[in-house]
């Protein structure tokens, strides 16, 4: 069970609850987010909801009781799925939105190409790592506050939003100034320090499924960002580790409309670090937006022989068209509108 403070409770009223659910033998963690306190209640959850009365103690906005452990993403606490605003872009039910932008960022020439690229290709998002987490620490880390700089340079050149990763809890406020939304890596699904800095950090999040997570400890990463205060959460499905080695990872396509039913979190697909091969990419986001996906979020590059990060999965200039095209055209089918890109020029 969860208390939902109200934005402008005061600290004795939050002070007030714990106190209550102490002396009933309970124990209550709170958590300060940036718009709200929330208070996470244990023990003998059934007597609390008969005999305290929790809704009616001030200061209480709303108190969430599910069945699962994931509360306030779960689908029982929010029946409706959610509409999340990147920059005014919509992800959500009735829409399909396309992200679209290389890997990493490496240069302005190439950032700008590819936004181009995403642009052609149908994508109202803007996406590129300024901070990448490699396997190797002989590869390539990302430009850090260059690449952000580009970023926001190319944004204000082509009015994408920009989606982009960070890795390191240090440089959430960092990334937080340039991001429109802050991406959360697969291989940091499961940093708590991390989910809970930017569940606090005010920006619209997506948050990739880790490796070899489950659709549960996906969804209990999702609630350690929302139990910050931040229920802007994106999914983003790309891919898990199993025993096949023909594509870099087994996209799990089921997992959408699974975490769908569970969450009212939108979901989207990753068809390029699941399959992690061109040729891929076209056919899994078929895929993607035939199983309900909100959106697809995919590698392009202007020369992908010469990228520093995952060029073998990129798109090139002669797949743009078609992906283009699969969006506008099988977006209706679903019963969903293709996001438009927001006009270029300043905001
Ligand atoms: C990425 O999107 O750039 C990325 C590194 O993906 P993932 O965290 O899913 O491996
Ligand atoms: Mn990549």
């Amino acid at each position: 069970m969860v208390v939902v403070m109200a934005a402008e409770a005061t600290a004795s009223e939050v002070d007030h609850v714990v106190n209550v659910v102490q002396e009933a033998g309970g124990e209550a963690f709170v958590s300060r987010g940036e718009f709200a306190a929330i208070i996470g209640l244990s023990g003998d959850i059934e007597r609390f909801a008969a005999t305290l009365n929790l809704p009616s103690l001030p200061g209480v906005a709303d108190v969430v009781r599910t069945s699962v452990p994931y509360k306030l993403v779960s689908r029982e606490h929010r029946h409706e799925r959610s509409v999340i605003r990147v920059a005014g872009v919509p992800i959500g039910p009735d829409t399909l939105t396309v992200i679209a932008g290389p890997c990493a960022v490496e240069t302005p020439e190439q950032t700008l190409a590819a936004a181009r690229m995403a642009r052609a290709a149908g994508a109202s998002l803007l996406r590129g790592g300024a901070f990448k987490q490699r396997t190797s620490p002989y590869a390539f880390q990302g430009l850090g506050e260059v690449g952000l700089k580009i970023l926001a340079d190319v944004r204000a050149e082509t009015g994408l939003p920009v989606v982009t990763e960070v890795v390191d809890q240090r440089d959430v406020d960092l990334v937080t100034t340039y991001a429109d939304m802050l991406q959360v890596g697969a291989r940091n699904m499961q940093n708590f320090p991390l989910l809970q800095a930017v569940g606090a950090a005010g920006k619209p999040v997506m948050l990739k499924r880790g490796l070899s997570a489950t659709i549960e400890e996906w969804l209990m990463a999702a609630e350690y960002i929302a139990q910050r205060g931040n229920l802007d959460i994106v999914l983003c499905e790309r891919g898990i580790r199993t025993f096949e080695s023909a594509t870099r990872n087994t996209l799990d396509i089921s997992a959408v409309p699974i975490a769908q039913r569970l969450s009212h979190l939108p979901v989207i697909v990753d068809p390029s670090h699941s399959g992690g091969r061109r040729d891929l990419v076209l056919p899994l986001s078929r895929a993607a937006i035939a199983v309900g996906a909100d959106g697809i979020i995919v590698d392009v590059h202007p020369h992908p022989e010469t990228a520093r990060c995952d060029g073998p999965q990129a798109l090139i200039e002669q797949d743009l068209r078609e992906l283009a095209s699969v969006a506008h055209h099988l977006s209706p089918l679903v019963g969903r509108t293709l996001t438009p890109a927001p006009a270029p020029g300043p905001r």
